[in-house]
């Protein structure tokens, strides 16, 4: 599971060394914008010097590159501004502990050809990209 790596140090003398990796506190799933999908910000605070960071993940519609981006202190704090109006908030699910690390829930509808909502599909998510499909709810034709 990822972790962050802050360059603070614990102890003192010899016993002085680089604090230990630390895990995200939160994971904000993001919409897409023109260039990019899949996009997520993972939000930190080093347990030991408490400085703020940030991992905004994204990846490039046109060739699939994956792009990381780590801010720490005030430049987290900025990023984390802005993606706070491209969070995407529609339905978090209850994760089911398939998936490693953070995991969110993902609804997606699938319409039929008049625009009527027939079925849903509830996958978990990972922050990774991968996806496991939960339970699929077919809605009965009238
Ligand atoms: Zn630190």
């Amino acid at each position: 599971m990822f972790k962050f790596s802050c360059n603070c140090t614990t102890g003192k003398g010899k016993k002085k060394k680089q604090s230990a990796p630390f895990s995200p506190v939160d994971l904000w799933p993001l919409i897409d914008n023109k260039s990019f999908t899949n996009r997520y910000l993972v939000i930190g605070i080093c347990p030991n010097c408490e400085k703020h960071v940030v991992l905004l993940v994204e990846t490039r519609k046109s060739d699939g590159v994956k792009f990381e981006d780590e801010q720490w202190e005030e430049k987290a704090f900025k990023t984390q501004e802005r993606c706070e109006k491209e969070r995407n908030r529609i339905d978090y699910a209850v994760p089911t502990g398939k998936l490693n690390g953070f995991v969110y829930g993902k609804n997606t509808g699938w319409m039929n050809k008049d625009g009527v909502i027939t079925t849903t599909k509830q996958r978990s998510c990972d922050w990774w990209g991968n996806t496991t499909l939960i339970k699929t709810q077919r809605f009965n034709k009238h």
